[in-house]
């Protein structure tokens, strides 16, 4: 059967602000099919009576890879996540850690309602490790932008590096014209120079041109991040060389000036905000209410699942909350008292849906309910302690919500999580190979000496102190 009823739920489209209705959604061969009352048709059907239902959410910068390293960067700067995560921990990746990562990590993402992931990879040890860290995001079923990362890691152990220095641009060419062939799959292409920062300009104006050539679906770059980059301006500069495109997705950015954030307005370009990261690393306020304000393309990320959790309920506080921290500071240092908050929990809602399908061109298929869409839904149950009483939905879905609350998400109309349960996947087997690889990777990373990488690392990052 591919027709698909879900019935009886507190739809909120996202259309028009985050508005519930009561309505039924039809799907048929993965797409939404119409959305009202009472629709009868023979179908399958998916009792939502209670339920929440939502676009599903799009997370728009994540290192997917990063899965298996969980919780080792709880206190970290950015300057210990370079040494140890970037030049240390990745160093000990085989391919088959790669596809773990990014297969586990996906199927966290799935479990937490997120149906659409930019997977910032940059773990290309071996042409293999784009093969399999590919592999691993198609095999979980998950819509997703994989982002080939061409950061120069150099393995610690022996692993089949070409000899060829260009291998890097040569294995994108071929995962593009073989497994990431098609641009309106599930999964595309996408390409995520080295350090968009650190790199030399020319650098990086070849790589942004190649990854045209490619046909990118997104081009993920770090950049403004705060006190690690005062005076960066790469948005400046992009717009001097004519290279500033709708396909830019620029992450973190809490440096962007003014002018900064205007031209990306006007060249279409989206911001990720990541705000877990920004508040922690010290790379300054995040961004995203100011991007939103000027008119940006705005979506939220969670960017460093080695620290914290992969779902969106936190980044969408996190964003909210901090943001309104600063609103009301102004009050304060006026010895006055703010009589309205701002912003409203609206606001991050739409970030962690459409604004983030606006941030990776996408808008056209998903992010929000809408005949035509493809089906990528999240079903959120109110039934747990603390979701009971749900009155407003949209305080349920960003103060309250928890992964375990969602009880079924689909992706292109398919059902990968179902009463709250991924489809086809047997995690305690998954989970003892999952262990496994995380562990030989932990025994390779004590074997390196932190204090020497750390000390021939700390002049790239001038104003550490
Ligand atoms: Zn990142």
């Amino acid at each position: 059967m591919t027709k698909t009823i879900i019935k009886g739920g507190r739809v909120l489209t996202m259309t028009d602000g985050a508005k519930e209705k009561r309505a039924d959604i039809l799907i048929e061969n993965g797409r939404i099919a119409d959305i009202a009352p009472d629709i009868t048709a023979d179908a399958e059907v998916i009792d939502a009576t209670d339920d929440i239902v939502i676009p599903g959410f799009v997370d728009t910068h994540r290192h997917v890879w990063q899965t298996q390293l969980r919780t080792v960067a709880t206190d970290w700067s950015l300057f210990d996540y370079f040494v140890e995560m970037r030049l240390s921990y990745s160093t000990f990746y085989t391919a088959e850690d790669a596809y773990l990562g990014n297969y586990v990590g996906a199927l966290e993402a799935l479990d937490a309602g997120i149906t659409t992931l930019v997977d910032h990879c940059h773990i290309l040890n071996t042409p293999e490790h784009a093969e399999e860290a590919a592999r691993g995001l198609q095999d979980s079923g998950m819509r997703a932008i994989f982002c080939y990362g061409t950061f120069p890691n150099e393995p610690r152990v022996p692993m089949e590096v070409p000899d060829d220095p260009g291998w890097r641009h040569k294995t994108a060419r071929e995962l593009r014209a073989h497994r990431l062939s098609d641009s309106r799959g599930l999964v595309r292409f996408g390409f995520a120079p080295s350090e968009a920062e650190a790199m030399p300009f020319e650098e990086l104006a070849a790589e942004i041109k190649l990854a045209r050539e490619l046909d990118a679906g997104a081009i993920s770059l770090h950049a403004a991040m705060g006190s690690y980059a005062f005076d960066a301006h790469i948005v400046e500069n992009l717009k001097k060389e004519g290279l500033l495109g709708p396909d830019l997705l620029f992450v973190h950015g809490s440096a962007f000036t003014d002018l900064e954030l205007d031209l990306i307005r006007e060249t279409g370009a989206g911001i990720s905000a990541t705000p877990e990261t920004e508040l922690q690393m010290g790379m300054g306020f995040p961004v995203a209410h100011r991007a939103h304000a000027h008119g940006v393309r705005t979506g939220l990320g969670i960017d460093i699942v080695s620290n914290y959790s992969g779902d969106m309920f936190l980044p969408m506080r996190l964003a909210l909350q901090s943001t309104r921290a600063l609103h009301n500071a102004e009050f304060e240092a006026r010895k006055r008292a703010p009589a309205v908050i701002e912003p409203k929990a609206e606001s991050v809602l739409r970030m962690a849906t459409i604004g983030g399908a606006e941030a990776i061109n996408m808008q056209k298929e998903i992010g929000t309910l809408e005949k035509g869409k493809s089906a990528d839904i999240a079903i959120i149950s109110t039934d747990a302690i603390h979701m009971t009483p749900s009155f407003d939905p949209v305080g349920a879905l960003v103060m309250n919500a928890r992964p375990s609350d969602i009880s079924t998400v689909l992706v292109n109309g398919k059902v990968v999580k179902r009463d709250g349960k991924l489809t086809g996947v047997d995690w305690p087997a998954l989970r003892s190979r999952f262990a496994a690889s995380a562990n030989r990777i932990m025994e390779g990373f004590r074997t390196v000496d932190i204090t020497a990488t750390a000390e021939a690392t700390r002049p790239i990052m001038p104003h550490l102190e």
